[in-house]
């Protein structure tokens, strides 16, 4: 279901998939100013994730819902061409995936922010969603996460949701 208009989906287009988006540096900003250090974009781990905190050994993805495929209500196909984003979107979540088993056998804790969480009717304070990520980076129960069960996520529905 396409619910925008052209100059918007295009606009929308346009600035998915970038580095430094909008939610990532809302993100960012506050967990520095919380103290919580980070490396970003490293490169030399698989998917080069946006955050990295070397010392917890954790790597954080921010992502976009849209280009994402969240499919919450940020994310939506385009009608026209729709099998043609359909594949799209599964292409960019297999990558995902791919991204994120590779880094947890690594030894790795992978986690992502999806940016519903931060923009949008669902969207919370970046303190918020900052303190989450704190939470989970100094959790020790997150550490021993079985090898099976899914990373966590901090999604706007799932704010809405509790
Ligand atoms: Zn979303």
């Amino acid at each position: 279901m396409d619910t925008v208009d052209k100059a918007t989906r295009s606009r929308i287009m346009a600035s998915v998939g970038q580095r430094n988006t909008g939610v990532e540096l809302m993100l960012r900003s506050a967990l520095h100013h919380m103290g919580v250090r980070y490396r970003l974009h490293v490169r030399s781990l698989p998917g080069s994730p946006d955050l990295v905190f070397p010392r917890y050994r954790a790597a954080v993805f921010v992502h976009g819902c849209y280009w994402h495929a969240h499919g919450c209500h940020r994310s939506t196909v385009p009608r026209s061409n729709h099998g043609f984003w359909s594949d799209k979107f599964v292409a960019n979540k297999l990558r995902d995936a791919k991204k994120e088993a590779a880094l947890l056998d690594a030894g790795w804790r992978v986690m992502t922010v999806w940016e519903c969480a931060l923009r949008g009717k669902t969207a919370r304070q970046p303190e918020e969603v900052a303190a989450a990520v704190r939470k989970w980076l100094r959790s020790p129960a997150s550490r021993s996460r079985p090898a099976n069960a899914p990373a966590p996520s901090i999604a706007g529905l799932e704010w809405a949701a509790s």
